[in-house]
């Protein structure tokens, strides 16, 4: 059943097709930068030097005075107890929306990791909330438990990730913060809180997603699954085809989720169902050739939209590209070692059909897009900060290279997911603040009210944060 051909035969096409056309619109195309004003590689390769603090993509960066990783709970009592704001925690550094930067005191909870218990009978694991998702589904797996899902990479913390409602695809599956059963915080002067529904019922909703913004998180209790194995099939299918057969597909297979190529015409549809028997594993991907691929594609033919589809056409290995088999936590997860910026709305589900037609339209007609765009599916929840948690939704992600502009992301996307009521992914880039949040998420001031309970002067506050809970120090 192991299949993978995933071989683009883009590189050959090109230079074929390149050195066949001379003009005028060709080198006129050929001479123009897609490089992004600010953009800075240098920032990355100095990113080690003391107290620069850069995420993921580099797009932020602070000098905090200390950048500190406090061994026990001790210590990080007392640190708080004695740091300059913004007090800011850190998972992993993936998240696109400024929510960690802090010129005060960064606090790196990777000291608080790993699986400290777990009960296979009613499958409950504490782990520390520093573990990354990776680290924690290989222990779970060990214990013969797994997360029912898991996000497009596995390298964010458990903290991170549920803290800006982090999500894998699947029409019955909600976002990870669903799992949580309990959770211990360390509020801003010290104290300690063990929190579950039944003991303080508002902590408990407020915190699954908190934004880094009620107090450090240290420990979680997860409901988990038993240990599963899915087999995962990857194709590739012209994208009027797909969007038909999108809404069939997403009810059809526990997970689905599909990536259209701007410029091309054609989308990549991904399918994940249960599998018992004995795996096969899966080849390393070629996902990165198959971006390098898209980003020539544009280089050389992005002036030509037709040639681009037809070139796309004749290289790209159109049809079933990979047929796997492997234990659940090894197939959800992949690599993405291209660096990109992102945006992401949840859309009302019965909307995200309607509004990835009008993204596709608009960034098919701009010629510099080549990143896929990704469409998933996500089941509702309760957590009052959840984007979810009114139905379940149809996100929609646009990345753009790391060195590339975004501004359309803005001016153009932004409106059209506003106006079918998308609600922003709190770890993507987005531009909205109090008054434009509180509109969507009923229980934004509740939480903002929490916030201020339990920091009265304001010392988890960063900019980004004081903005989006409408709260100044
Ligand atoms: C390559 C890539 C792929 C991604 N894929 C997906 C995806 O498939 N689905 C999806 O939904 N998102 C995805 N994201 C977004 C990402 O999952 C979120 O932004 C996530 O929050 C990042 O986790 P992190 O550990 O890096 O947290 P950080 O970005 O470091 O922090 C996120 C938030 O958590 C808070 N926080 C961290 N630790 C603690 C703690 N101990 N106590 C209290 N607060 C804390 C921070 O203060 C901050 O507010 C992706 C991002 C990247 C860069």
């Amino acid at each position: 059943m192991k299949k993978s051909r995933r071989k683009f035969l883009v590189g050959s096409v090109l230079t074929a097709g390149a050195a066949a056309i001379p003009g005028v619109r060709h080198a006129k195309w050929n001479s123009q930068s897609f490089e992004r004003e600010g953009y800075l590689l240098q920032d990355f390769e100095s990113g080690s030097k003391k107290n620069l603090w850069l995420n993921w993509s580099g797009l932020h960066k602070s000098t905090p005075k200390r950048i500190v990783e406090p061994e026990d709970e001790a210590e990080l009592q007392q640190l708080l107890k004695e740091s300059v704001g913004p007090i800011r925690p850190l998972g992993s550094g993936h998240s696109f929306s400024p929510l960690v930067p802090s010129e005060g005191t960064i606090i790196k909870l990777n000291r608080f990791n790993g699986l400290k218990s777990f009960n296979a009978k009613n499958q409950i694991a504490t782990f520390g909330a520093g573990t990354n998702l990776m680290q924690a589904a290989r222990e779970l797996n060990g214990a013969g438990l797994a997360f029912p899902n898991l996000p497009d990479v596995d390298v964010q913390t458990l903290a991170g990730s549920f803290s800006t409602a982090t999500h894998g695809t699947g029409r019955e599956l909600t976002a990870l913060h669903d799992y949580i059963s309990g959770f211990k915080l360390i509020t801003v002067d010290g104290e300690v809180l063990r929190v579950n529904s039944t003991s303080h019922p508002d902590l408990f909703s407020a915190g699954k997603v908190s934004l880094g913004a009620l107090g450090i998180l240290v420990e979680y209790s997860l409901k988990l699954v038993p240990a599963f194995s899915l087999r995962r099939r990857v194709w590739l299918q012209p994208i009027d085809e797909l969007l038909e057969e999108s809404e069939n597909l997403s009810r059809k297979y526990r997970n689905f989720e599909f990536y259209y190529f701007p410029g091309t015409g054609y989308a990549a549809g991904i399918t994940h169902d249960i599998f018992s028997g004995p795996v096969e594993g899966r080849d390393p991907g070629e996902d990165e050739e198959m971006l390098e691929s898209l980003r020539q594609l544009r280089d050389v033919f992005g002036w030509s939209p037709w040639l681009r589809r037809r070139l796309f056409k004749q290289s790209a290995p159109i049809g079933l590209v990979e047929d796997s088999t492997d234990e659940s936590w090894r197939l959800l997860s992949t690599h993405r070692p291209t660096r990109f910026n992102e945006i992401e709305y949840e859309l009302p589900a019965d909307k995200g059909i309607e509004v990835i037609r009008e993204v596709i339209r608009i960034l098919d007609s701009r010629k510099e897009v080549f990143f896929p765009i990704e469409a998933r599916y996500i089941a509702k929840d309760d957590a009052w900060l959840s984007p979810f948690n009114d139905g379940n939704r149809f996100a929609i992600s646009v990345h753009a290279a790391v060195n590339e502009s975004f501004d359309y992301f803005y001016e153009i996307l932004e409106p059209l997911f506003r106006n079918a009521g998308g609600r922003p992914h709190w770890g993507k880039l987005h531009s909205l603040r109090y008054n434009e949040l509180s509109k969507e998420y009923p229980m934004l001031n509740q939480f903002a009210d929490l916030q201020k309970e339990l920091d009265p002067q304001g010392k988890l506050l960063n900019p980004h944060l004081s903005q989006i809970l409408g709260l100044s120090k």
